[in-house]
């Protein structure tokens, strides 16, 4: 077979995407719903005939909608934006260790700032991966806990008089985390460090019987009913051997350094997408960036951000059909 080139740099992506049939052909291989052929989106015939000069492709059975691009079904459906553009910021995102700015996407690529930012919150979109199933392995799970936000000083005065009402930490977010030493982690956004609420996320992320790390807080006491719980004081001692979450707290400093370094200001409403954009680069720390590049562009399939949902007017729909 015949070795098919793709970029593996950045400066290599930006040329090779800058030709449209070379976007078509790197997307089209990326969707396991064709794998054995384009199909129609809206009967699912396979009878589709490809327009050379438009680069879109037209369903031989007669209903609306019987053309179509690469972008139907994706994050990028309805966009204006070439996917010259999108591939690139795609790139960027992916593969930039501390994330990148709206700002810097507007620069870069010459689309407003405000067409950057719903471009990289849907390309967030395509790194909620899949979770697979739950955390364990023989190093056991490092879990713990971490504030984010309430960085007063970066707010409007107005806003900051509103936010700051006296009691402090208010306006923080809690977000939690779990690793699996040497594989993924997993974080997510609670409502509260509650007995309740944390261990439910445990059960739910962690296998039973599992060697489990956390911290001294008292919520997770019960837990070694079901798992090898070792708990550290961290008053005491920093790290116990082997009972240190000190992976955790890795994790926690780059996401900091991502979303004070890089973001700025962050409206708790939207930061979970961050944390998940955080997690897809940490997951997939081992591979290239053309390697990374490949899975994040898999995940682009069935999935929908429109800028009312991102916006909060309407609930989010993650999958269309
Ligand atoms: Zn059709």
């Amino acid at each position: 077979m015949e070795a098919i080139y793709e970029p593996q740099t950045l400066q290599e992506a930006i040329l090779y995407f800058s030709n449209p049939e070379n976007c078509l052909k790197y997307l089209v291989l990326r969707r396991t719903e064709w794998k054995n052929g384009v199909i129609c989106p809206v009967c699912g015939s396979d009878k589709v005939g490809f327009l050379k000069n438009q680069l879109r492709w037209q369903c031989s059975n007669r209903h609306a909608k019987r053309q179509f691009s690469v972008k139907v079904g994706t994050i990028f459906e309805e966009s204006p934006i070439g996917l010259d553009k999108w591939l690139a910021a795609m790139w960027m995102i992916f593969n930039c260790k501390n994330g990148i700015s709206s700002c810097e996407i507007h620069r870069a690529l010459g689309v407003t700032q405000k067409t950057a930012w719903f471009m990289l919150h849907r390309i967030r979109l395509a790194q909620q991966g899949k979770q697979g199933g739950k955390l364990g392995g023989n190093g056991g799970v490092e879990i713990d806990e971490t504030f984010i936000g309430g960085k007063a000083r970066n707010m409007h005065k107005a806003k900051r008089e509103r936010v700051i009402t006296g009691t402090g930490g208010k306006d923080k977010t809690i977000v939690m985390g779990m690793l699996e030493r040497g594989g993924n982690v997993r974080a997510m956004v609670v409502e509260n460090r509650g007995k309740r609420e944390l261990q439910s996320q445990v059960r739910e992320h962690v296998e039973a019987g599992a060697a489990i790390f956390t911290d001294e807080l008292l919520s997770y006491d019960g837990l070694s009913e079901d798992y090898k719980h070792a708990v550290i004081n961290h008053a005491v001692e920093y790290a116990n051997e082997n009972t240190h979450t000190n992976g955790m707290e890795n994790f926690w400093s780059l996401v900091k350094r991502q979303l004070h370094g890089t973001y700025i200001s962050v409206e708790p409403f939207h930061l979970f997408r961050y944390i998940d954009e955080q997690v897809f680069r940490f997951n997939n720390r081992k591979m290239t960036d053309a390697e990374r590049f490949d899975i994040g562009v898999r995940e682009i399939v069935g999935k929908r951000l429109t800028y009312a949902e991102l916006t909060g007017k309407v609930g989010e729909t993650e999958t269309i059909n």
